[in-house]
């Protein structure tokens, strides 16, 4: 897939700011600072289309980014900030759960996991959800660059016993050496088909 136009049509805070229209839409999760911002510049290849390094903590939406006038990316907020409030992971449990719970056009979900780390209770959570939605999700694991080969296979067959998925499920990503961006692309063509 060529990224032709991108377009932030909507931050909605709750469900009635959701768009209206049908387009099929595909879903990016994690937890705060794995890279997801990065990651939605590079692949969508325009320098400062999400915001990196911004404030954990803050309230945000969800990002619903119009690519190709055919299909959107939505960007859910990085969960697992360790110093946020109660009220505030509350809050953002609520506004992703109502989220999965609400949205008729989702066809897919990358959760990006950083590659040097385990996936914490949230991951877990996440990939619980798409499993008891019947939502096909992909892991990407982030920062490849950081790590070296023997790490990444290491990374790779660790993603796969813990989540019990196949290797093909997963795609080693690094924004730095654009590793991973095709196959991001392929995900989209491949779940955004008519
Ligand atoms: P977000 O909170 O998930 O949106 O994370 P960001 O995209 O803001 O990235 C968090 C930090 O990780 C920033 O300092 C980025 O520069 C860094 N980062 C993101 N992707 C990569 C990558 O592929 N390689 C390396 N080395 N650093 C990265």
């Amino acid at each position: 897939m060529k990224i032709k136009t991108v377009e932030l049509v909507r931050t909605a805070f709750n469900e009635e700011q959701y768009p209206k229209d049908n387009f099929p839409q595909i879903v990016i999760v994690g937890r705060s600072n794995v890279g997801k911002s990065t990651l939605i510049n590079t692949v969508l290849n325009r320098k400062n289309l999400a915001k990196t390094s911004s404030k954990p903590g803050k309230t945000r939406g969800i990002n619903f980014y119009l690519i190709n006038n055919g299909f959107y990316l939505v960007d859910l907020p990085g969960y697992g900030y360790a110093k946020v409030s109660k009220e505030m992971k509350k809050q953002w449990a609520h506004n992703i759960e109502t989220f999965l719970n609400t949205s008729k056009y989702l066809r897919h979900a990358l959760l990006l996991i950083d590659i040097r780390r385990t996936p914490t209770e949230d991951d877990f959570l996440m990939v619980n959800w798409f499993r008891h939605k019947e939502l096909p999700f992909t892991v990407v694991l982030t920062k490849a660059d950081k790590v070296n080969k023997s790490e990444i296979v290491n990374a790779v067959e660790g993603i796969c016993k813990t989540f019990n998925i196949d290797s093909e499920r997963i795609i080693v990503f690094s924004s730095l050496k654009k590793m991973g961006v095709s196959q991001v692309l392929s995900i989209f063509d491949e779940w955004t088909k008519k």
